[in-house]
Parts: structure tokens; C-alpha cells; sequence
């Protein structure tokens, strides 16, 4: 064989791998940096504020999937005792040894929300039954608005699944004993809330 016929058997051989590597690839997965390739979770919440029940949940998450989002809700109506500012910060704070989750912030649609990051699964928790008739309703709404995007549900720690951040609030507000139930730092931030709102109602 001629040499420039054997480079132009060469070039052929290289051309169809190459495509052959493109078709196997999505072409969502080859958009994105190297970092964020394979599974996308988003974990939706109010988190207001995190407490060792979803704390549990985002290290199962984060062993599960490539890339773990946890983002905020914002949303004002559910009068919220932290901003989405300071539910982040506290967020940060708490997940910032882990290299593969992300913390960030939505309002409006989920689903549209998990799109902007390629999110493939949006990840929630079930601690009862009372959990699971809102949590299927919602699941299977956003499956009609996306069915790209699967819900997967993790059954809660049985050490946690009594604990909700409005309960923890609840209790905190009556003098209650929260060690245990939300970290540390979530700890020092409800005092500093609870005395400035004591403050102002005096
Ligand atoms: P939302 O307002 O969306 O219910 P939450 O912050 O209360 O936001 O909860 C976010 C997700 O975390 C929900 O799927 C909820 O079921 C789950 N979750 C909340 N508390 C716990 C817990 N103690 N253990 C496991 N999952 C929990």
C-alpha cells in the first residue's frame, strides 16, 4: 500500500472512532466540564433551618450521586425565620468538607431549576406516611412537567425521622434542649435569632 493511501486508511480508521466515541457520549454529558460528568442530584428544600435529619440525607446523597445540589427555596410567602442568604451560609458552612455538593438557591419551577444544571434526579426524603402523600403529588407533578427527571426518596435514619426544622423551631422557641437534633453551628445561630426577636417584642 501506497503511504499516503495507508495515512488515508489511517485518518478513516481515526474519523469513525471518533464518531463512534460522539454517538456513545450524550451530547448533554460532552457540553459539560469533566468534573460534572455522570449523575446530577438537586436537593430541594426550605431548610429553614438544616437540620441533622437532612444532614444525614445529603451524606447518603453525596455517596450516591457524582454531583449534589442542595438548593434553597425562596420563597417569602412561607415566612421563612432565616433569609435564603443565611440558609445558604448555614448550608456552607455545614457540607463544605464534601468536594462534590453545591449549594445555591431557586424560586419558581423545579423542574426548570434542575434543567439550568442538567440535573437528572432530584433527591427527597421520607420520614412517615404523612411525608409520602405530599411528596408523590409533587413527584409525579414534576414528572408530567419533566419526565427526564426522576424523584428518588431515601427513607430517613430512624435516629432522625421524628425531627423537622419547624418542630426543632418550636421546641427552641419554648426553651426546649435542641442539642443533638440540628449541628452545632445551626445551634449558636437560633440563639442569636431567638434573643434579637425576644428583644424586639420586649
Ligand atoms: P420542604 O419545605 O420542601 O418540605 P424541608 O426543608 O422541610 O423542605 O425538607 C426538604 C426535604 O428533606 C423533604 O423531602 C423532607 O421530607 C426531607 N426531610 C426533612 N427532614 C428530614 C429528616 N429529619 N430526615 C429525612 N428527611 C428529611
Amino acid at each position: 500500500m501506497a503511504g499516503g493511501q495507508f495515512v488515508g486508511v489511517l485518518a478513516c480508521n481515526w474519523a469513525f472512532v471518533f464518531a463512534t466515541i460522539v454517538t456513545i457520549i450524550p451530547e448533554s454529558e460532552t457540553r459539560l466540564p469533566r468534573r460534572y460528568r455522570g449523575v446530577t442530584a438537586i436537593y430541594p428544600g426550605s431548610f429553614d433551618p438544616i437540620t441533622n435529619g437532612h444532614l444525614d440525607l445529603i451524606q447518603r446523597g453525596s455517596r450516591l450521586f457524582d454531583r449534589l445540589i442542595i438548593s434553597v427555596l425562596r420563597n417569602e410567602a412561607k415566612q421563612p425565620l432565616f433569609s435564603a442568604e443565611e440558609r445558604m451560609e448555614m448550608l456552607c458552612e455545614v457540607v463544605d468538607e464534601y468536594s462534590n455538593i453545591e449549594v445555591d438557591s431557586f424560586h419558581g419551577l423545579l423542574v426548570d431549576h434542575a434543567r439550568t444544571h442538567s440535573a437528572t434526579v432530584l433527591l427527597r426524603g421520607i420520614r412517615a406516611i404523612s411525608d409520602y402523600e405530599y411528596e408523590l403529588q409533587m413527584a409525579l407533578m414534576n414528572r408530567r412537567l419533566n419526565p427526564g427527571l426522576e424523584t428518588v426518596f431515601l427513607l430517613a435514619n430512624e435516629a432522625y425521622s421524628f425531627i423537622s426544622s419547624r418542630l426543632v423551631k418550636e421546641v427552641f422557641s419554648l426553651g426546649g434542649n435542641i442539642s443533638g437534633l440540628v449541628p452545632p453551628s445551626v445551634e449558636e445561630r437560633l440563639k442569636r435569632r431567638m434573643s434579637k426577636l425576644r428583644k424586639k417584642g420586649a
